[in-house]
Parts: structure tokens; sequence; C-alpha cells
């Protein structure tokens, strides 16, 4: 049997749950990602369960896999300022009460920037975070997405998000999302060896915890460390690499979310170029 391969991009909010759901479907995706909140930040719009509900039902119908819900941006759970750590939990923990009106669904943040703290005292606070907020009734499994290594980024090494595993309690309510433009932007060169990438990635963290991609090409050469994105094709990870990462079995399975520069129809494109791949 084929494994069904899950696309689909980042969708808003703001119109509603059961409304991304089709708005989704109809761009021939079936999973998507969406911002719990404005992706700057703020109070998060009310949650309706019976939308809520809607969606889930629409999820079932359609066979769609596993979402991949995105904290906001201004998140830092190791941030300098005690003030910005607190502000950081409050919306992690209140994010993951939301997110139990869809369970079982993916919820993926960056994992900060230590500010000069240094990568040992961000990964410290960071999990310790973590051991706050995540509850064993929970349904949601939290995503530590890989990131570029930008500024002060922790997460740019996979080395990083073991020691976070490794320090929460919970860690089965753990996972990791891989952004492809992020690791290509961290030094892993998925172009020229993507075998070897993911050899890492297992010997590290384990690819058990692989649970979603970000699929993005990048505007800029590995180990540039700028996390710009730039549509599947267009960038310096180019076509084939995109396409070999897309049909990898080790990754099959897997929610595939595009955050490249696209508008709808651009979206609807690479969501067909990927399911021509896998088909
Ligand atoms: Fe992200
Ligand atoms: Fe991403
Ligand atoms: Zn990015």
């Amino acid at each position: 049997m084929r494994t069904v391969m899950y696309i689909g991009n980042h969708l808003s909010a703001s119109k509603g749950y059961a409304a991304m759901g089709r708005a989704a479907a109809a761009l021939g995706a079936n999973t998507f990602a969406f911002f719990t909140r404005n992706p700057r930040g703020g109070k998060a719009k009310e949650l309706i369960p019976e939308d809520a509900a809607e969606l889930m039902a629409l999820l079932e119908r359609e066979g769609f896999g596993t979402l991949v819900a995105h904290a906001p941006y201004t998140m830092n759970l190791c941030a300098a300022k005690e003030d910005v750590r607190r502000f950081s939990l409050d919306m992690i923990a209140d994010d993951l009460v939301r997110m139990e009106h869809t369970p079982g669904q993916y919820y993926n943040f960056h994992p900060g920037s230590h500010v000069g703290q240094g990568t040992k005292e961000g990964v410290a606070l960071i999990a310790d975070a973590l051991n706050r907020v995540l509850t064993e009734e929970q349904h949601t499994t939290v995503l530590l997405e890989t990131m570029a290594g930008k500024g002060s980024e922790v997460g740019g090494r996979f080395e990083e998000l073991r020691e976070i595993l490794d320090r929460v309690r919970l860690g089965e309510k753990l996972g990791v999302c891989f952004d492809t433009c992020h690791v290509w932007d961290a030094g892993y060169d998925i172009a020229g060896d993507l075998d070897g990438v993911l050899e890492e990635f297992d010997r590290v963290i384990g690819l058990d915890r692989l649970k979603a991609v970000h699929f993005n090409d990048s505007m800029n050469p590995c180990g540039s460390h700028k996390d710009r994105h730039a549509c599947i094709g267009e960038g310096c990870i180019g076509l084939e690499a995109m396409r070999r990462v897309a049909v990898h079995p080790l990754l099959a399975g897997r929610p595939f979310i595009l955050e490249t520069p696209n508008d709808d129809a651009g979206y609807r494109r690479e969501i067909a170029l990927v399911r021509e791949w896998t088909e």
C-alpha cells in the first residue's frame, strides 16, 4: 500500500476553523497549518467550540492528516526579560487549552532566542517552561521547530533540540518539526546529502520524533543562517532536491506544510506539484 501524502499550506484562522478546512480542501490540500492567534502575538480570537467540532468532522470526512498549528512569533520561552518569559508561558498555556478543542493535532513553536544568555541557559529555560505547561491529559503533541540559527536562536543544531527533549519530563508529548529552509540555512546540506542529514537527525534526535515537515525552499545558500523562504524550486535548495525530500521513504506519512511566499494560485500549484511527485 502507498502512504498518503499530506500536503497543505499556512492558513489564517480569522474566518474561523471550519472555514479553514474548506479553504484547504479547495486548494487541493489534505492538511494545513494555522496560527493560534495573530502571529505578532496579542489576544486570541474567541474560539467557538461548534466551529472547532465542525472542522474536526471535516478532517475526518475528507481524510485529512494531522494539522500543524503554529505559535505566535512573539513567543520566546527563553527571553532574557522575566516579563517576556511570563507572557510567553501564559500564551503557550492558553494555546494548549484551546488546542483541546481540536484534539490530536500538532502545535509547533520556535524554541526561542536566548538573547545573549547563551545556548545552555536558553535550553534550560525552554525545558523549564515546557515542564510547567505540558500535562499528562493533553491531546496535543507539541513540536520544537528546527531553526536557521539566526542571531541567538536556539534549535539551529539538532543537539540543542535533543537537550531540550532530554530535560522535559513529559517527553512523549513532544516532537520535532523539520523545516527544510531552516535546516539548510543552519548548515545541513539536504540538497547534497539528504540521507546523511536524516541519518544525523536519527542519531541525535531519532526519526520517530520527526512529526511534521515545513516544506520551503531557501533564498540563501546552505549555512547562511538567514531564514528567508523561497517558492519550491526557486531557491538555493532547488527543485530536484525538494522533490527528493518529498518522496523520501523515511519522511513518508508526515504532514508537509508549505510556508512559501505565495498567493492561493501559487499554493494550489505547489500542492499539485508535490502530489504529482508522490502519487
Ligand atoms: Fe515557524
Ligand atoms: Fe517553519
Ligand atoms: Zn522560517
